[in-house]
């Protein structure tokens, strides 16, 4: 493995650099003000072949992980809610139609998907069903060429927005392993039955979190995405890519902080010196920067195992169990390094703390990433 990064990754995180800067960062500061995600921001990433896919000849190719974290890790330096909204998108959306979709599913959602023009949401969470992601309730009863669905689901990025929703539901019978109970669908957003609200949260500021409301929606049979009863395995091998892309978002906002902490603190007087001159703050930053060095390692060692094809779950529940702890850590003392400047709203680096909240609780919270790494310890043990 080559530590240093490849001519293509260099190239892409480059050209990510160059999109944002000329095409989004212009537009950033109106739409953090109206906190919303608009269209516009697919568009502009469908049409570099940036929402995790892209094209050779007729053939759509998946972008590597080693080239998409540098898209999420950029993207969230400047704003973790538009962040979270492309990752949904390119990484749970248009995914789920690459791995599970038939070709007429893979020809409907996933052309104009990866182009930015159709939007996707993907629906797992329930009010009673969170980090036990088999444990839903929302039913989809087989009623001849359809099935008849009923039930919330809740924290769901994006749905308000999204043109298609992917959702999960039970589709086998109480006696059946949790497990091999539950389906994949695929619903338009503005179908007769389903409501969708968008909640007031923090963090990942100008993403919309929705709740849904199905009652007596009619889902034609030919809505169903892959096979029926592996709804939950493939959830679970949409998260575990995730989980790369919500570390990568994680360490974004991190080390956002940290760089508005260094710039501040090489400047700024206080007793005589800079912030940066006074002993025990210039080791804080080499903590920090000790901290931002592993995580990123940790980032690119999942991203390598994604994409050689072999097992890398714990690899990626590594990556994000640690750089969504230690990214609290060190975006909270950004915001504390930059004094009173650090807590107005104006100041895009006290949006990181709150994104850093929820990139701990969404793709999976601590405790479930421990439960991963755990079952997995030989593994990770053996390879080192
Ligand atoms: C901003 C945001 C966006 C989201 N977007 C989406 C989306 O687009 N689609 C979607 O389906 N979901 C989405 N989610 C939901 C997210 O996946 C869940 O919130 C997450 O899985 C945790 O579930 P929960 O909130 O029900 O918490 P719970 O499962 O109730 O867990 C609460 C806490 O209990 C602890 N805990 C849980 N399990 C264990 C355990 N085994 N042992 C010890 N402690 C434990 C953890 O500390 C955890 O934080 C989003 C969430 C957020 C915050």
């Amino acid at each position: 493995m080559d530590l240093g990064l490849s001519n293509e990754e260099r190239s892409f995180r480059d050209r990510v650099r160059r999109v944002i800067e000329e095409r989004i960062a212009p537009r950033f500061p109106e739409w953090r003000e109206k906190d919303t995600t608009p269209r516009e921001l697919f568009e502009i990433f469908g049409s570099e072949m940036m929402l995790g896919f892209g094209r050779e000849g007729d053939a759509i190719v998946p972008v590597p992980w080693l080239q998409n974290i540098h898209l999420y890790r950029e993207l969230s330096k400047l704003s973790g809610g538009l962040g979270i909204a492309t990752f949904v998108q390119a990484n749970l959306g248009n995914e789920a139609f690459y791995l599970f979709g038939s070709k007429e599913q893979k020809k409907e959602y996933l052309g104009p998907g990866i182009e930015g023009k159709r939007l996707f949401a993907f629906a797992n969470t329930e009010p009673s069903a969170g980090s036990d992601a088999s444990a839903i309730k929302l039913t989809a009863e087989e009623k001849g060429d359809h099935y008849l669905v009923n039930g919330m689901k809740a924290y769901i990025t994006s749905a308000d927005l999204a043109d298609d929703i992917i959702f999960t539901a039970v589709t086998g019978p109480t006696s059946e392993k949790q497990h091999r109970r539950v389906s994949m669908f695929i619903t338009p957003g503005d179908t007769e039955g389903l409501t969708r609200t968008r909640l007031k949260k923090y963090g990942w500021k100008g993403s919309h979190l929705c709740t849904l409301n199905f009652e007596d929606v009619i889902v034609p049979k030919e809505n169903l995405l892959g096979q029926k009863g592996r709804g939950f395995y493939q959830t679970m091998e949409l998260f575990n890519n995730g989980r790369i892309g919500v570390s990568s978002l994680a360490f974004g906002a991190a080390l956002g902080a940290f760089e508005h902490a260094y710039g501040h603190a090489v400047k700024r007087k206080a007793f005589g010196r800079t912030l940066f001159e006074h002993e025990s703050k210039t080791y804080e930053f080499s903590e920090n920067i000790a901290r931002l060095q592993a995580g990123w390692l940790l980032i690119q060692k999942a991203a390598y195992e994604a994409d050689s094809g072999r097992d890398f779950k714990h690899y990626a529940s590594l990556a994000k169990l640690f750089n969504t702890e230690e990214g609290m850590k060190i975006t909270l003392w950004g915001v504390i390094t930059m004094g009173a400047r650090g807590v107005i709203v104006q100041n895009p680096i006290s949006d990181y703390p709150h994104d850093s909240i929820v990139s701990l609780i969404g793709e999976g919270a601590p405790e479930v990433q421990k439960k991963v790494i755990a079952q997995n310890l030989d593994s990770i043990l053996g390879a080192l």
